[in-house]
């Protein structure tokens, strides 16, 4: 992809930290390689990309930390 179909901005490849939602709960996935719009900020993600955030919350993988997240309501 070389640029965004929302804003046309260009994009470059990141590692990044991704929040993903699984059965109810809230993953922080770390180290994740997307593609990112250097304009708007959405992010791209590869199907094989996808395919590993989901089997990596599936497994019974040992998390490598936790971390409280605080919630508000507006
Ligand atoms: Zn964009």
């Amino acid at each position: 992809m070389k640029e965004c179909p929302f804003c046309r901005g260009s994009i470059e490849e990141r590692q990044i930290e991704h929040p993903h939602r699984w059965g109810g709960r809230l993953y922080i996935l770390r180290n994740v390689r997307a593609e990112v719009c250097t304009q708007c900020g959405e992010t791209f993600f590869s199907p094989n990309t996808l395919e590993a955030m989901d089997k990596i919350v599936e497994g019974n993988n040992a998390p490598s930390e936790y971390v409280s997240v605080p919630v508000f309501s507006l």
